[in-house]
């Protein structure tokens, strides 16, 4: 599915490699992407989108700290604990595609973003 060239990286210009790399295929599992926008949105690496990747908290994924505004210390807890939970099982869905086979884009997200989208179709 994804083309032999790979997709550049939007913000530093290096190639996403992985899956697990994708800042947009990340996106798209936890429902904040269409599947019909997929192909039109840029690309970029989960590392270089901050504010996204300091939600996920995984012993596999080196911990991404925001200074500023949008630092998850600033924000509230709830909130934090909320995105962490959505993020990090979507961040663990994309390195689980990456080992399966032969499924359906439609299929790639969270399940219960897969039962929103198919409520809505
Ligand atoms: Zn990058």
């Amino acid at each position: 599915m994804r083309c032999e060239q790979g997709y550049l990286c939007d913000v530093c210009g290096g190639d996403v490699e992985h899956i697990w790399e994708s800042d947009l295929y990340l996106r798209y599992v936890i429902g904040q992407v269409d599947p019909e926008t997929l192909h039109t949105t840029r690309e970029r690496h989960i590392r270089c989108n901050p504010t996204l990747a300091q939600f996920i908290v995984d012993p596999d994924f080196e911990a991404v700290l925001v200074e500023g505004t949008f630092d998850k210390r600033q924000l509230d807890e709830r909130y934090v604990r909320e995105h962490e939970r959505l993020i990090t099982r979507g961040w663990r869905r994309l390195k689980e595609l990456a080992h399966l086979e032969g499924v359906s884009l439609l299929d790639y997200p969270l399940p219960e973003v897969c039962q929103r989208m198919r409520d809505h179709s």
